[in-house]
């Protein structure tokens, strides 16, 4: 099968889990096992960041930096179809007892810098207070460039609010605009990186910041069910990953330029965006049938995919060939010459 539904389905390499048998493992909540604190300061190094901290999931990892940046009351500027805003099941609200302040993104995945130098709460009792702004990158595949980034830091440092990047892909950023992932993270008080999409590691994301916000972070990861023990088994996966799998991601978004080419060339398919490993189609009405279910009709000609109506997301990865590619495009010829 191949499945483009995410980056999200992976499965670890056999060198991964060569890694994984071998590691050195001790009890984490001591701060004692060994394969863990290599991954803390190997990504910590790599964003150009004092400290990081592993944690079970991006969600926990932007719950964690939201409830070290603000405290009970306090406001959090986000996108408003941001993964850290309606994707993580209103943690901030629920556990932090912080309030979103949601602002438009553009076509283009960058949040309204004006809106959200708006939405900074003047000091009044009436209002929350406004601590943090974030942004997403990638988002939708989309990358933000340096210059998109450096405005938002201003218009962060110009409201003494702090600046924190959801970088689950931030990976795929750094390697489409051709630079160091530090120079990304160089923008932003705190990064969350995923290890378990695109690097492929079966699970795991760091949050990275100043030595202060981690320890903060530390707590709260405790508090929120995140300590954990011999958990260098899965950390050296991850280290594995990021070792061996950031430069290949180039060949990710190779593939997802094939994938789009092939399916561009398809009459019906109208490719909405492609950029880094994702694609964004849509089924022109005129050739899909009525009563036709997509999904199911390319899970036959063995291709897994999602779809929302006619919209289909489709994700490229390390576990996609060039070959898989030309069959899935193939499989879309025949749905649509089935019809
Ligand atoms: C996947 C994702 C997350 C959450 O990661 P989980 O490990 O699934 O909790 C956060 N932000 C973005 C942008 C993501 O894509």
């Amino acid at each position: 099968m191949i499945d483009l539904r995410s980056d999200t389905v992976t499965k670890p390499t056999a060198a991964m889990r060569a890694a994984m048998a071998e590691a050195a493992v001790g009890d984490d909540v001591y701060g004692e096992d060994p394969t863990v604190n290599l991954l803390q300061s190997t990504v910590a190094d790599l964003l150009g960041k004092e400290a990081a901290l592993y944690v079970t999931s991006g969600t926990q990892s932007n719950l964690c930096a939201l409830m070290s940046h603000c405290e009970r009351g306090d406001e959090y500027i986000v996108g408003n179809h941001a993964h850290c805003y309606i994707y993580e099941a209103g943690g901030a609200a629920v556990l932090g007892s912080i309030q979103p302040q949601p602002v438009p993104i553009g076509e283009d995945g960058m949040i309204d810098l004006d809106a959200a130098a708006d939405a900074v709460k003047r000091h009044d009792h009436h209002f929350a207070r406004t601590r943090l702004l974030c942004l997403e990158n990638t988002i939708d595949g989309k990358v933000l460039s340096l210059e998109q980034m450096r405005a938002s830091a201003e218009v962060a440092s110009r409201h003494a609010l702090a600046h924190h990047l959801d970088g689950a892909r931030m990976w795929n950023a750094a390697v489409a605009l051709g630079v160091a992932p530090a120079e990304v993270a160089s923008h932003f008080d705190s990064v969350s990186v995923c290890l378990s999409k695109g690097l492929g590691a079966p699970m795991g994301s760091l949050l990275v910041g100043s030595a202060d916000l981690i320890d903060k972070a530390h707590k709260w990861r405790k508090m929120l069910g995140g300590g954990l023990r011999q958990v260098g088994v899965v950390a050296a996966a991850g280290l594995y990953a990021v070792s061996h799998h950031i430069e290949r991601l180039a060949d990710d978004h190779n593939k997802a330029a094939r994938l789009a080419k092939g399916l561009k060339a398809i009459q019906g398919v109208t490719i909405e965006s492609c950029s880094t490993n994702m694609v964004f189609i849509h089924l022109d009405k005129q050739v899909l049938h009525p009563q036709s279910d997509p999904q199911n009709d390319l899970r036959e000609r063995n291709v897994i995919s999602e779809w929302h109506g006619p919209r289909c997301r489709l994700v490229t990865h390390l576990g996609i060939s060039d070959t898989d590619i030309d069959t899935a495009v193939s499989a879309f010829a025949d749905l649509i010459a089935t019809q």
